[in-house]
């Protein structure tokens, strides 16, 4: 039996949704903390069992009769290095076979400027440390969080102002890494993977820009921004210090190259190549 934690997020549903059109629901259980969230889950038949990442002794009996784990990792960036751990622990004690972990794709952990990313490459030498059987998804940044990054529909009156410089990103549909991630779960005896889910090229806010004045027919400029101008005006739009410190290292981070990865796993993954910059905005701006 297979355990998608995070199964009720956006990832977790377009692996299930992926899942069942290979696996028996039957074979399916998801672990999740709000069950009035698991509404479509229990309907299609995947089995529930309840329970937080902090709540040691609910993962001990999620975990029961389960061979493969998928671990969609928490949004609790302070937290989640230790929540983590306390899913493979539950894992090993019970004796599961193999363990999938959802991580970020960025090319030198050591000179992050977003310190709160480490967590993911922590809780990698975790999972290698524990001696089960692992396959971890280094996962670039979602596509879909374009809009959110450049300000939803106001980008076609304000253009993009950020500090991302000429940086660039494989940026790929979370759909199709979560399609990608349960294609992968069907291989089995693989031997421990590293995957990393990228598109097959990789885009820089230019081409952002680019594109939306394609889809708008209005122009919509970037204009890179200084990363101490682009902080001081996120606090003076309310943000707390922290929160606008650690948007800007993020972004920091796209401008030093840090999502500049290319790789041919999701394609391979799919068996298709992976949605283009210009398909994926015309979906999610709706043009
Ligand atoms: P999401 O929609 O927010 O889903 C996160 C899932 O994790 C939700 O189901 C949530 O439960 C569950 N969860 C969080 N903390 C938990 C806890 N302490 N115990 C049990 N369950 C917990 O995020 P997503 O879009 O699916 O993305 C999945 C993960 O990828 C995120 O958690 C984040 O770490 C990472 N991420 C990656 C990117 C990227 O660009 N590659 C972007 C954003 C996030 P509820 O459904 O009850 O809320």
């Amino acid at each position: 039996m297979i355990l998608i934690t995070g199964a009720t997020g956006q990832l977790g549903t377009a692996v299930i949704h992926q899942l069942l059109l290979n696996v028996p629901a039957s074979q399916i259980a998801a672990f999740v903390r709000n069950e009035t969230k698991a509404v479509n889950l229990i309907k299609q038949g995947v089995t529930i069992r309840l329970g937080t990442y902090d709540d040691i002794d609910a993962l001990n009996k999620a975990m029961q009769g389960i061979e493969t784990v998928l671990l969609i990792a928490g949004t609790d960036e302070e937290n989640r290095v230790s929540q983590h751990q306390n899913v493979v622990n539950a894992a090993k004690k019970a004796g599961v076979r193999r363990i999938m972990y959802t991580s970020r794709a960025l090319k030198d952990p050591a000179t992050l400027t977003n310190q709160l990313m480490i967590g993911h490459f922590q809780t990698e030498d975790y999972i290698k440390a524990s001696g089960l059987s692992y396959t971890l998804f280094q996962n670039i940044l979602y596509m879909d969080a374009i809009p959110q990054f450049v300000g939803g529909d106001a980008v076609f009156e304000r253009g993009i102002h950020l500090p991302a410089g000429r940086g660039r990103v494989a940026l790929a549909l979370r759909s199709e890494m979560g399609e990608a991630i349960a294609n992968a779960l069907a291989i089995n005896d693989e031997g421990n993977m590293t995957y990393h889910l990228t598109n097959s090229e990789s885009y820089s806010f230019y081409d952002v820009a680019a594109v939306l004045t394609d889809l708008s027919g209005k122009p919509v400029t970037y204009t890179p921004a200084e990363p101490a101008t682009f902080e001081t005006q996120l606090i003076g739009r309310g943000l707390s210090d922290v929160v606008a410190r650690r948007i800007t290292g993020f972004i920091t981070d796209i401008a030093n190259g840090q999502e500049d990865i290319i790789s041919p796993d999701l394609e391979k993954l799919l068996g298709r190549k992976p949605t283009s910059l210009n398909q994926g905005l015309m979906l999610l701006y709706n043009r």
